[in-house]
């Protein structure tokens, strides 16, 4: 069986200890490779090579940070179809869209490789009094943490612009899909990157994850996942005043007027539902609908709804494909007993699928719509991170905009109205950190990503990851 390797100082490495975890291929419920079970030790033998590493790739060119940050985006172009089978196999989407998120992998490097060309100083003359530049240094040793829903997509997410501000890197990829970041490994000494800037290491998180949130010389912690693992992250590095970023759950309003492009609203709720199996932390799980039109978007919507087919995420014509993880997928399970115990009536799905071929022992869950629930019950109120939504009526935009602020989450919210003063107003109103109007999913890289309330704190993208990753430093000259 393939035993995976830490990547420390460019080599690779099995874990000190020895101690490996299974990874599963969740398609067919089948231990198919080994994952390192890293502890304190690897992280020590990471942080020393990324301290060691820091002054010089601090100091490398921005054109020359660039161009290794570009030559790993091209062999990720190039390797694609490995990675999206590869990420495929070991987190259960549809090939399809691994090949999507593996693009977008290499884009974030791309985009990254740029920014280190054009970050700049800022400054401000105080008119015949001083001249005031403010520069922005690298920090030091930084840990990128990321999850298991979009493994390679996330974790590059964090680690390309932690790299092009100049820092070296402690990464950890989620124990239960490490493949590709194993891939990236290798990928990295093919581009290039010097040895010690970028270090992953692999294991549990309150093993691996843990030793790198309280390891002192780690600076500052970029974060992404469960809002449970992120407040302990906030206690545990808080106090040792590290620089956090926190990216955590999200409990998504979907909202349509009735004055919407209906066609355009369906199609896009379908996917905002059911993509990578509903685990997308920005997927529109609460989708509430204005009463007029409450019954024919229900009908259609569960029409709709019947053409996801779920099954083996190696077919092109697969849809929704198997759960992440055994222990996810019982989860999910028990989120719909809990949302019929709470009254709501289960319009479609409700169930696993056990198919009786090779996937018999694979993670399935039918897509499952659910209706008729207050809003202040657990279905309502809890991420669910799975194939599920609830639809809900309403009557007024000040009833949709207190439904929608009913839930302790802020990550994300699409609205659906062709008014345009409605959807500016809704769009103000609704707490979230990111707001599509008649879209979803739709992203530019250089606009501010991230949540409120239970999502997190921080933003990642554009100039305010490479605000993140640096440390600011004004320098004031009297005249
Ligand atoms: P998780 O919090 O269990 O794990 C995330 C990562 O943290 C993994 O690598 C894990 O090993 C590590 N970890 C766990 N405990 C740790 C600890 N004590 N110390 C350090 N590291 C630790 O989350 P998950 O189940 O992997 O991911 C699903 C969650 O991620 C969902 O809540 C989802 O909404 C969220 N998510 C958020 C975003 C976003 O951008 N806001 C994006 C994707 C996923």
């Amino acid at each position: 069986m393939q035993k995976l390797q830490n990547y420390i100082n460019n080599e690779l490495l099995a874990p000190v200890d020895g101690e490996y975890i299974d990874n599963v291929n969740p398609a067919l419920g089948e231990v198919y490779s080994l994952c390192p079970s890293s502890n304190e030790k690897d992280v020590q033998l990471a942080v020393d090579a990324a301290k060691k590493a820091f002054r010089p790739w601090a100091n490398t060119p921005a054109e020359d940070k660039f161009k290794i940050l570009n030559r790993i985006a091209d062999i990720i172009d190039q390797r694609a179809d490995e990675l999206a089978l590869a990420e495929s196999i070991d987190q259960g989407k549809p090939v399809w869209l691994a090949k999507n998120e593996v693009i977008r992998a290499a884009q974030n490097f791309r985009f990254f490789a740029t920014a280190a060309m054009h970050f700049a100083s800022e400054s401000h003359i105080t008119e015949n009094v001083a001249v005031n530049y403010t520069i922005r240094q690298a920090i030091g040793v930084v840990g990128c943490i990321s999850p298991w829903n979009l493994p390679l997509y996330l974790f590059t997410w964090k680690i390309a612009p932690a790299l092009a501000a100049g820092n070296t890197v402690v990464a950890k990829p989620s124990e239960i899909t490490p493949m590709t970041a194993y891939m990236l490994s290798s990928i990295c000494i093919e581009a290039g990157l010097p040895a010690g800037v970028l270090n992953i290491v692999h294991g549990l998180g309150p093993q691996c994850g843990k030793a790198i949130i309280e390891h002192p010389e780690i600076k500052a912690i970029s974060f992404t996942g469960g809002s449970a693992t992120g407040k302990w992250i906030s206690q545990t590095a808080g106090p040792m005043l590290k620089k956090l970023s926190l990216e955590l759950g999200g409990k998504n309003p979907n909202i349509i007027f009735a004055d919407c492009d209906i066609e355009q609203a369906l199609k896009t709720t379908i996917t905002s539902s059911f993509l990578n199996q509903g685990e997308i932390c920005l997927c529109g799980s609460r989708i509430y609908i204005e009463r007029s039109i409450y019954n024919t978007f229900k009908e259609r919507f569960l029409e709709l709804v019947k053409t996801q087919t779920v099954g083996d995420p190696l077919l092109k014509e697969t849809r929704i494909g198997a759960i992440a993880s055994k222990q996810h997928y019982d989860k999910i399970l028990r989120c719909i007993e809990t949302a019929k115990q709470e009254g709501g009536t289960i319009l479609c799905g409700g169930k696993a699928i056990v198919f009786d071929n090779h996937l018999k022992d694979g993670y399935y869950i039918e897509p499952t719509v659910i209706e008729g629930l207050d809003s202040n019950c657990q279905t309502q109120q809890e991420e669910i991170f799975g194939p599920v939504v609830t639809l809900t009526p309403f009557d007024t935009e000040e009833e949709v905009m207190q439904l929608a602020n009913s839930n302790g989450y802020g990550l994300a919210a699409s609205i659906w109205t062709t008014n345009l003063s409605k959807a500016h107003r809704v769009g103000a109103a609704v707490d979230s950190g990111i707001i599509w109007i008649n879209c979803w999913l739709f992203r530019d890289l250089r606009t501010p990503f991230g949540g409120m309330k239970n999502s997190g704190n921080g933003r990642e993208g554009g100039w305010e990851a490479m605000r993140f990753f640096t440390e600011a430093k004004n320098i004031c000259i009297k005249l």
